[in-house]
C-alpha cells in the first residue's frame, strides 16, 4: 500500500489506499479519491456512467471508454479535432434537447436556443426529432447515411456491434479489399467524421462528396508529413491505397534486374 504524509501546523495531508485525507486534531476532516487527480482516469469513469445514461444502456464498458480516449490521444488526430471530440466524449457538448434547461428563463433565451430538435431533420426532412447526442451523431438518417457512405468510399466496413467493447461511436473495422482488421485506422477516420458532424451541427448540411474529399485530404496530408508512418502502412498494407490514392510504396528491386545490371 502506498502511504505518504505531510504535517503543517497541526494539519496533516495523508495519502493512503487510493485516497487523500486531510487530518486535523487527530480526525479526518476531508477525504478525496485520488482518481480525481488523474484527469484521464477521471474522464473515463465520468463519461462511462454518463454515456450509459445518455444511450440508455449498460453496454458501455470501461474498456470501450479507455479505447475511445486512447484513440482521441492518437497524434494523428489534429488538436482541433481532439478538442471537439474530448468535449463531446466527456459530455460537455450541449445538444439542443438541453437548451431549455441551460436557458431556463424564456425572456433571456437566445433565438437559437429555442430549438430542441435536430436542425438537419427539420430543414431537410421537415420532421421533428429531439436532438440528443445519440440522434445527432448516430441515429439521424442524414448523418448516418453520410457516415456510412464516407466509410464505404474509404474502403472500410464497420463490424456489427457484438461486444460491450464497441458502441456506435467506437467500433471495430475491416478493410474491404484485404478483409484485414482495420480498427486503428477505422476509429481515427470515424472520429474525424464525428468531429466534422459536431462542427457543422445546427447550421450546415454535410455533403457526402465534400466530406469524403476532406477526410481523404486529411489522411493524405498525414501520409505526406510522414511518408513511411503508421497511417501510410495501414492504408497501403490493408489494400486501401486505391481508395485514398496514396503514393505507391517503392518496388523492391528484383534479383533479375540486379543480375542484368551486374552483367552490363
Ligand atoms: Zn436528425
Amino acid at each position: 500500500m502506498l502511504y505518504y504524509q505531510i504535517w503543517i501546523s497541526g494539519i496533516g495531508i495523508v495519502c493512503c489506499s487510493g485516497r487523500i485525507l486531510v487530518v486535523l486534531g487527530g480526525s479526518v476532516v476531508h477525504s478525496l479519491d485520488i482518481l480525481h487527480f488523474h484527469p484521464h482516469v477521471w474522464q473515463c469513469s465520468l463519461s462511462q456512467t454518463s454515456w450509459k445514461k445518455a444511450l440508455n444502456t449498460d453496454e458501455v464498458s470501461e474498456e470501450m471508454m479507455r479505447n475511445t480516449f486512447k484513440s482521441l490521444n492518437d497524434p494523428n488526430l489534429s488538436a482541433e479535432y481532439n478538442d471537439t471530440l474530448v468535449r463531446f466524449f466527456t459530455r460537455k457538448t450541449t445538444f439542443n434537447y438541453q437548451n431549455h434547461k441551460v436557458y431556463p428563463n424564456q425572456a433571456s433565451r437566445p433565438e437559437w436556443a429555442h430549438r430542441l430538435g435536430c436542425w438537419s431533420c427539420e430543414t431537410y426532412l421537415t420532421n421533428f426529432q429531439l436532438e440528443t447526442p445519440l440522434h445527432a451523431l448516430v441515429e439521424c438518417p442524414i448523418i448516418s447515411h453520410v457516415r456510412n457512405e464516407v466509410l464505404r468510399r474509404c474502403g472500410l466496413s464497420r463490424l456489427p456491434q457484438q461486444t460491450t467493447n464497441t458502441h456506435p461511436l467506437w467500433g471495430q473495422y475491416l478493410a474491404l479489399p484485404s478483409n484485414k482488421n482495420c480498427t486503428f485506422l477505422g476509429n481515427i477516420l470515424n472520429n474525424v467524421v464525428s468531429a466534422e458532424f459536431l462542427k457543422a451541427r445546427n447550421n450546415k448540411k454535410i455533403d457526402q462528396n465534400v466530406l469524403d474529399r476532406k477526410v481523404k485530404d486529411y489522411f493524405l496530408a498525414l501520409v505526406n508529413a510522414k511518408p513511411n508512418g503508421k497511417i501510410f502502412k495501414e492504408i497501403n498494407g490493408k489494400g486501401l491505397g486505391v481508395y485514398f490514392q496514396t503514393p505507391r510504396p517503392p518496388e523492391p528491386a528484383s534479383p533479375q534486374s540486379n543480375i542484368s545490371s551486374q552483367r552490363t
